[in-house]
């Protein structure tokens, strides 16, 4: 099927030509013609499917037909997303896809001067990609206009749920002409009930529309496990990624402070490293993203927050350098890979306290992770599983997730901590795999209610400074 049968215009087309796309993923050939009619919908479908396209092509068809509006521009698309690499992302795709149409776009988000945003504002723009924050931080100076609004697309609503952003959602819903009087568009990876309850609000008669999830046998990412103990980690990843000549590989770790540790760890190894994570400015992870685009960089560093929303194409390596607490994380983290089309790898390396987390991942994929101990880097059964030093046990949903703190809602966290140290050297003679299950079945997990319990209140906590910071140095707790 090619995009001509879609309904969209010959300068869309002729964007899409020039961008190389030969026909429409699932998602675009679902939600295009159901947009293009002005329907409102719900659609199921993660980054890396193509959705950006899926809405911001039939958008700017409805916006193209009337450019007649006179006087000063009034704002008449907005598109929230969580993050603001997400934003810029979105923003450069409303460029790309609209560079034939007389429409201006411009994009929000903080952490950067609000003046120079102001000024293209006052310009006049037909569509705005914005986080919430800043969004908010405009409408407060008048700065923007959002009265105008016809259509309204939520990118990446479950994110921007867990991120605690339902109260600035509502705050930007009042802003806009009644539900009715414009067409809503909402994006979602996973439907919590949270979610239906936000689409029930907003929504009117939508069309749903799902495509296959990454996590179904659909899927194009191998995915593997190789249990390790946590102290060989380190020394285990520089490995393979030397002896398998990985030449871009994205790599998660549960905190800052162990991303930014793990890539001087790397560069010592001799891998050019950089972290990406929530303390880093704007300009540092700008650089450091575009450094691993084009090479330059070998291996990204990064969080779950600072990585959500990364495009990078055919991304052939994504680890989990340790699993992450929420199940979820590890279904966004490992899309990171096997992006429209391509095929992708996703190693997780997984040790003994981490068992827990991994049966966590493995129901929500309803499937069993291939498990391969590598030669040389067996675990040591006699180590026993310690609590997880990141303020949740283990699964991360012991405590609440979310916390009502002042009157946001925010989802707990606390200090976190990560240990990852040097090991002996392996024997590296031969990688020969060896197929079994973790070795470490016996080891009764230690109870850390105490800790839990002892970390349950932390209302600015590291997570949630990261979230702020990440979020243009707003306090999400207010
Ligand atoms: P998204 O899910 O919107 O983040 O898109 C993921 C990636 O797929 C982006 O790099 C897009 O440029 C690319 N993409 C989107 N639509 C197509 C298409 N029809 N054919 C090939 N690549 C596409």
């Amino acid at each position: 099927m090619s995009f001509d049968t879609l309904g969209l215009s010959a300068e869309l087309l002729r964007a899409v030509g020039e961008q190389g796309y030969t026909e429409p993923t699932p998602i675009q050939r679902k939600a295009i013609p159901v947009i293009l009619k002005g329907k409102d919908v719900m659609a199921g479908a993660q980054t890396g499917t193509g959705k950006t396209a899926g809405f911001t092509l039939p958008l700017l068809q409805r916006l193209s037909v009337d450019t007649t509006k006179k006087g000063r521009r009034p704002v008449r698309a907005l598109v929230l997303t969580p993050t603001r690499e997400l934003a810029a992302q979105v923003a450069d795709s409303v460029e790309i896809y609209g560079r034939h149409l007389p429409l201006r776009s411009a994009v929000v988000f903080g952490g950067v001067k609000i003046n120079p945003q102001i000024e293209k504002l006052r310009r006049g723009v037909d569509i705005l990609v914005a986080t919430p924050g800043r969004l908010l931080d405009h409408a407060g100076q008048k700065t923007v206009d959002l009265s105008q609004i016809e259509i309204l697309v939520l990118d990446e609503a479950d994110r921007m749920l867990d991120m605690g952003f339902i109260h600035d959602i509502r705050k930007v819903l009042a802003l806009l002409p009644k539900n009715g009087a414009r067409q809503n568009l909402l994006f979602s990876a996973t439907f919590s009930e949270e979610i239906k309850r936000l689409a029930d609000r907003l929504l009117n008669r939508p069309e749903l529309i799902e495509v296959a999830r990454r996590n179904t046998a659909a899927e194009q990412i191998e995915q593997v496990i190789h249990p390790v103990d946590k102290h060989r980690k380190r020394e285990l990843l520089s490995y393979m990624i030397a002896s398998r000549d990985w030449r871009q590989v994205l790599v998660f770790t549960r905190t800052k402070h162990g991303a930014n540790r793990l890539a001087q760890q790397l560069e010592k190894d001799g891998l050019g490293a950089a972290a990406i994570h929530g303390n880093k400015s704007q300009g540092a992870r700008t650089r450091a993203l575009a450094g691993f685009k084009s090479g330059e960089i070998r291996v990204l560093v990064a969080t779950d927050i600072a990585a959500r929303g990364l495009d990078i194409d055919q991304l052939p390596h994504v680890v989990n350098y340790e699993l992450p607490n929420v199940p979820e994380d590890y279904v966004h983290r490992i899309g990171r890979t096997g992006r429209a089309g391509n095929e992708g790898q996703a190693v997780s390396l997984v040790c003994v306290d981490e068992h827990k987390l991994l049966r966590d991942i493995e129901r929500l994929l309803k499937r069993e992770i291939p498990n391969m101990v590598l030669a040389g880097y067996e675990p040591d059964p006699s180590i026993q599983a310690e609590p997880i030093q990141n303020g949740r046990n283990g699964n991360g949903r012991s405590q609440p997730r979310k916390q009502v703190v002042g009157r946001s809602r925010v989802r707990s966290s606390a200090k976190r901590s990560t240990t990852d140290g040097h090991g002996p050297g392996p024997d590296r003679s031969g990688e020969q795999p060896t197929r079994s299950k973790p070795a470490h079945k016996h080891v009764r997990r230690k109870s850390n209610d105490s800790q839990a319990k002892s970390q349950h209140r932390h209302p600015r906590s590291a997570q949630s400074r990261e979230r702020a910071a990440l979020l243009g140095g707003r306090i999400r707790e207010e």
